[in-house]
């Protein structure tokens, strides 16, 4: 299986198709969840193949 996963530091695993799905589903999980913008530098920096 290819893709893309983000560990929350708050334990939340956002999974997406590729890098950029999975960047966007952690800006918005930064969003909604800790009223903070992530920053695309910061989530691409999280990002992890899976
Ligand atoms: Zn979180």
């Amino acid at each position: 299986m290819s893709g893309h996963t983000i560990e929350c530091p708050c334990g939340t695993v956002l999974r997406g198709p590729d890098e950029d799905a999975v960047v966007a589903q952690a800006q918005n999980h930064a969003r909604a969840v800790h009223d903070m913008e992530l920053t695309d530098e910061q989530a691409r920096a999280m990002a992890r193949p899976s």
